[in-house]
């Protein structure tokens, strides 16, 4: 299979390229040239599969061509080593848990799929390679979690300096080995600009053998399609899902429309944000205006221009006619989200996190004005990696912490401090990495 770039279509490259560059030299988004379709082979019999059968047959539609189905079956079984739950709260509304894996958020999907590709892409090869990651949150524990160990390769994580949470903290500084933490006196957008500088920099990017982790690669939004998959063939032959994502650079909704190009049937897709709501204004009015992130608490979904729009704009051949018959947008502030997590707690026993409860919200709405309905909401983390705003509306001590979140708090933080300025940065990668 061949890539192109959104932008540029002629601009064509094979797998390898398309995941280790992971962005197009002219800043678009890498597309496969055909976006495959499952066979009736496939839907005939979807419903008795398995998690790990749907996401080899995916898996398979990707990336077949180039990668023997023995080692796709290994990346399948190697990423999928725990479930993805669907949980009902009522009748028609059901939440999609998907923070089972080692770092408790969805990401672990994404990151545990692409490492494990990678290093098959790799294999062989002598040199290291470096994954270079900024992160406000969860996508560094994630990506830090999947490849600690993975041979061949090493993660440099930069983060904000007192900007993530405590237990944030130690998922990206207390694993030592092949994951090394940079704790930057400045904010994400800063430790992003210092990240593309790197890339930006050829001399730097070529000796270092560098590629990224950030949530455009291709590679981590395939697995993600896997559930969206999973869950509906849970649900009544005759009923089709309404998808709710909580969403921020819209990675994980991409995903979604991916399943129903493989030929998922889906009734809807609901775009939920907090106040940072350039999505679902672009869907209400079809004027797309990118603008600051505000802070909120779902902080994972605080983007002001999602990096994954162009790829759903593509997805829709440009059309906002269809963009806006499959997808509408819904975004809620602060105050609504706190008010819900106390509400499914008290509805129904649930505990959920205030980025689910964005979603949950937009689901209660639609399935207001669309009876009959049935929604699956992605709860995309477990609530006990949002301690303050749990304990402030459950009260303190509710959620109980997992035990792989807990052991985390007597770790020791591992993490060189360095400014925000370009030289500084340089001379540490040209010191530390070779
Ligand atoms: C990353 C993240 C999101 C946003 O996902 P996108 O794919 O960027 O839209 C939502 N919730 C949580 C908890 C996250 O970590």
């Amino acid at each position: 299979m061949k890539y192109h770039s959104t932008n540029n279509s002629s601009h064509q490259v094979d797998l390898k390229e398309a995941i280790l560059r992971s962005l197009p030299p002219d800043n678009g988004l890498y597309m496969p040239n055909q976006l495959p379709v499952l066979g009736d082979d496939f839907w005939n019999k979807w419903r008795e599969l398995s998690f790990h059968e749907i996401a080899f047959a995916v898996t398979e539609a990707f990336f077949g061509e180039d990668v023997p189905a023995e080692k796709l079956r290994e990346i399948v079984e190697g990423t999928l080593a725990f479930d993805a739950p669907l949980v009902t709260l009522a009748p028609g509304d059901h939440i999609l848990e998907l923070f089972h894996g080692p770092t408790l958020a969805f990401k672990d999907f994404g990151a545990r799929f692409m490492a494990r590709l990678m290093a098959h892409l790799t294999h062989g090869e002598d040199r290291e390679l470096t994954v270079l990651v900024a992160t406000s949150g969860d996508t560094g524990g994630a990506v830090a979690s999947a490849f600690h160990n993975v041979p061949g390769t090493r993660v440099v994580i930069l983060y904000p300096k007192g900007k993530v949470s405590g237990l944030q903290e130690k998922q990206l500084t207390a694993l030592g080995g092949n994951i090394t933490a940079l704790e930057i006196d400045g904010t994400f957008d800063d430790c992003q600009a210092l990240v593309k500088k790197a890339f930006l920099d050829r001399e730097v990017a070529e000796r270092m053998n560098l590629t990224s982790a950030n949530s455009i690669n291709l590679s981590r939004l395939v697995p993600q399609s896997f559930y969206y998959i999973h869950s509906a063939r849970q649900l009544p032959e005759n009923v089709k899902p309404v998808f709710v994502v909580p969403s921020g650079n819209f990675g994980n909704l991409t995903a979604g429309l991916l399943a129903r190009q493989l030929g998922l049937p889906v009734e809807h897709f609901l775009a939920a944000t907090n106040r940072n709501d350039v999505v679902p204004r672009y869907l209400a009015s079809g004027v797309y205006e990118p603008v600051p992130s505000i802070s909120t608490i779902s902080n994972a979904m605080d983007v002001g221009a999602p990096s994954n729009f162009v790829r759903m704009t593509a997805l829709f051949g440009n059309s906002w006619e269809d963009f806006s018959n499959c997808m509408s947008g819904m975004s809620f502030s602060d105050e609504e989200t706190r008010a819900a997590v106390r509400e499914v707690k008290s509805l129904y026993g649930y505990e959920i996190d205030p980025h689910g409860a964005v979603g949950w919200l937009a689901a209660r709405n639609y399935r207001a004005t669309h009876p009959g309905s049935t929604t699956i909401t992605l709860e995309t983390a477990h609530p006990a990696k949002f301690p303050d705003v749990m304990d402030e509306e459950l009260g303190a001590g509710v959620v109980e912490i997992p035990e792989r979140l807990a052991v985390l708090a007597d770790k020791e933080k591992v993490a060189t401090e360095l400014s925000k300025d370009w030289e500084p940065f340089r001379e540490w990668l040209a010191g530390n990495i070779s």
